[in-house]
């Protein structure tokens, strides 16, 4: 039997948006939440820059917004001599309930290791949040044959050796590097096929509970591209980067397609 999943739409700041910017874009959605409202058996979350996360956070607990609030990225320990960083314990005392981690361009520009990445999940988990695990292949592995090879690598890395319990809260992000910021987008046969492959290492690595974990896509998702993407089998959501900067965009990606049955 199928889980009922809920779809999760999550808007990836990255490093626009500073503290002034990011109360235009609060207003701008709340504005628009309380005229549409989130669609049933739907949750949505932002990620805004950490400079952005309490003013975001005040606007969504005064306004009751329908938002989690989330973060792009955290470090490993709770605290220490770390100067500059952030830690996952810091973002959870600020309610924040969903952190990014191994975004691709954290992995490639950054170099944060599959390593690193799994010390983060842990981090997430300890301080019960839902970790947003972004996993995806490059271009040359994907045209070397090496797409699921790569994915599976990734998920290992992250999620084996965990309780199952703490492995269904998980979500993963599918975000082909060549897709991200480019306006180029997997078509709905490959999200699923990527996003069905996931769920069955999942399976390999936890068991049943892979039915419950979400699994969204992500790579230059925009209003109209959305509502295929959300009918792929196996995609329960999507990850928002440049889209999500635009509000009216934004909620358009939100609605996309509600009328769905799953
Ligand atoms: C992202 O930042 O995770 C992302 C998918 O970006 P974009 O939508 O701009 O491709």
């Amino acid at each position: 039997m199928t889980a009922k999943r809920s779809i999760l739409i999550s808007g990836n700041w990255k490093m626009y948006e500073n503290h002034y910017e990011s109360i235009k874009l609060i207003q701008e959605l709340a504005a628009l939440l309380r005229a549409q409202g989130v669609p049933n058996h739907r949750e949505v979350s932002v990620h805004p820059p950490f400079t952005s996360i309490r003013t975001v956070q005040t606007a969504v607990e005064s306004d009751h917004l329908p938002l989690a609030l989330g973060a792009q990225t955290c470090h490993f320990a709770d605290r220490g001599p770390y100067t500059g960083e952030i830690s996952a314990e810091m973002l959870a005392k600020l309610g924040v309930t969903l952190v990014i981690a191994g975004h691709s361009e954290r992995r490639t520009l950054l170099g944060e290791t599959d390593e690193i990445v799994r010390r983060k999940v842990d981090a997430i988990l300890r301080n019960a949040m839902r970790p947003i695990l972004c996993v995806g292949e490059s271009v040359d592995e994907r045209s070397e044959g090496r797409a699921k090879e790569v994915v599976a690598r990734q998920l290992r890395a992250a999620l084996e050796d965990r309780p199952t319990e703490q492995v269904a809260t998980c979500v993963i992000a599918y975000e082909p590097l060549w897709a991200i910021g480019t306006g180029e987008t997997a078509s709905p046969q490959d999200a699923m096929e990527m996003c069905s492959a996931i769920r069955a290492v999942i399976g390999e690595i936890a068991g049943p509970v892979a039915d419950e974990c979400l699994i969204q896509y992500g790579g230059s998702v925009n209003p109209e591209n959305a509502p295929e993407l959300l009918k792929a089998k196996n995609v329960d959501g999507l990850l928002v980067g440049g889209a999500s900067l635009d509000a009216t965009k934004f909620m358009a990606i939100v609605h996309a397609g509600h009328e769905l049955v799953r």
